[in-house]
């Protein structure tokens, strides 16, 4: 009895260490990589680029520059793919990126109501609300509500729009560069600049917040 109790601790404890999905990955990995298919360095190094190198702080440099640089962010807005591949990041998930410009008028929100399609080379990979099936209907149906959700509210007279990602066009919303921040570098103009602020879910945190 003693030993059958022991067993089940140890099973509910190894069950909480790796979660089903985690376990089919490991799965599928091992078979591929036993069959030859996959290179676990080759895919070590591609989980290490978007864990550590390309993420939401690629996208707060572009924000940064075209809060900074008129002529960057006039070229940012008319073809964003050539501009941010300027500042060096190109690459899959990002062939056709779309900037969207946030004013005291227009507010942007990108959702992908299909899927999960969401512009990698500035963003790094989606966030997991980004994903769910809750975020992906009632960003269309009530995009004043999941600001809400997110903490967010804007002044009644600002119209909020609503852009659905597909396979071939991401989008990248430029949010409105926060008050007092003239004179700053774009160096430090980046660290306001949030990721959920380039998806429109957010706004950038204040000199404050980061102060
Ligand atoms: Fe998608």
């Amino acid at each position: 009895m003693a030993h059958d109790h022991h067993d089940h601790d140890y099973d509910h404890e190894h069950g909480s260490e790796l979660s089903e999905t985690q376990i089919r990955v490991r799965a599928l990995e091992s078979i591929l990589t036993e069959k030859g298919y996959v290179d676990p360095a080759a895919l070590d190094l591609l989980i290490e680029t978007y864990e550590k190198k390309v993420g939401p702080h690629n996208g707060a440099r572009v924000i940064a520059k075209a809060w900074s640089d008129p002529d960057f962010r006039r070229r940012l807005l008319q073809d964003a793919t050539p501009a941010i591949a300027t500042v060096g990041y190109a690459g899959r998930q990002g062939e056709h990126i779309v900037a969207l410009e946030n004013t005291p008028q227009t507010h942007h929100m990108v959702v992908c109501t299909l899927c999960s399609c969401y512009p990698w080379p500035v963003l790094g990979l989606p966030p997991v609300w980004y994903k769910s099936a809750p975020y992906r209907a009632k960003a269309v149906i009530d995009p004043r509500g999941v600001l809400k959700d997110f903490g967010v509210e804007l002044p009644a007279e600002t119209e909020i729009r609503v852009w659905d990602s597909t396979a071939e066009i991401r989008y990248l919303v430029v949010p409105q560069r926060p008050a007092g921040t003239e004179g700053w570098s774009e160096e430090r103009l980046a660290t306001l600049v949030t990721r959920d602020s380039m998806i429109g879910t957010g706004l950038p945190k204040s000199p404050g917040e980061v102060a």
